[in-house]
């Protein structure tokens, strides 16, 4: 686990040994604020151990190493799973999501752990428009959609300042656009200039690897292949 010590909060980023996905959390009192359920066991004692008991959870998308641990979850907590328009579309699907083809995806990964990903599908239990705010615990997040890597791909900017981005947008790493769902078309006419406009000094929190500013992304200097 890697403490962030923000301003004002404590971002608590948690690495799935599944293909190095990331889990960020927030905790306020007995209530967790999650962007993306990575399958991690590390994520799991801890919110044990401060005695959470009602998880929400703010989808980047839904490709299996960033929901896997929703199930988990699911299981011992209050949980809640928040997601763009087309999230349901996305986890409801195993080819869509992911899990049908997980373990071959894992086997081009040297990184990866050995883990046997059954074809799963999920459900959602609250979708958000492109624009609006969800607000938690006094905290505002503003929902950005950001289609190209998966049909249901979005970005959080919380308070104004932090981008979390799940695959939309890796600091050293070309955007992936040929999975199912991915989109081209999208990502370059659409998600790529909107990118560009954000403001330059936002501290991104990607879906894989250390955070970063978003000065120092490669979108900037990126070829779409
Ligand atoms: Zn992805």
């Amino acid at each position: 686990m890697l403490n962030y010590w923000l301003m004002d909060y404590i971002i608590y980023a948690f690495k799935s040994p599944l293909i190095e996905a990331m889990s960020y959390c927030l905790i306020q009192e007995s209530e967790c604020l999650l962007i993306d359920a990575v399958y991690s066991m590390e994520l799991l004692e801890f919110l044990h151990k401060h005695k959470v008991n009602r998880i929400t959870i703010l989808l980047t998308h839904g490709h299996y190493d960033h929901i896997l641990g929703i199930p988990l979850l699911r299981e011992k907590y209050f949980v809640t799973v928040i997601s763009s328009k087309n999230g349901p579309e996305v986890l409801g699907n195993p080819k869509k999501n992911l899990t049908a083809v997980a373990n071959l995806i894992s086997s081009f990964r040297k990184s990866a752990i050995k883990m046997n990903v059954r074809a799963t599908s999920m459900h959602v239990d609250l979708m958000l428009q492109d624009g609006t705010f969800y607000e938690w615990n006094g905290i505002h997040f503003k929902i950005i959609y950001t289609p190209g890597h998966s049909v249901d791909s979005a970005c959080y900017l919380m308070e104004n300042r932090y981008l979390f981005t799940g695959d939309t947008l890796l600091q050293n790493e070309n955007v992936t656009l040929r999975f199912p769902g991915g989109n081209q078309k999208d990502y370059i006419a659409y998600t790529k200039p909107l990118l560009e406009t954000l403001a330059r000094d936002l501290i991104v929190f990607p879906g894989h690897g250390e955070r970063f500013s978003i000065s120092d992304s490669n979108i900037f200097r990126e070829k779409v292949e």
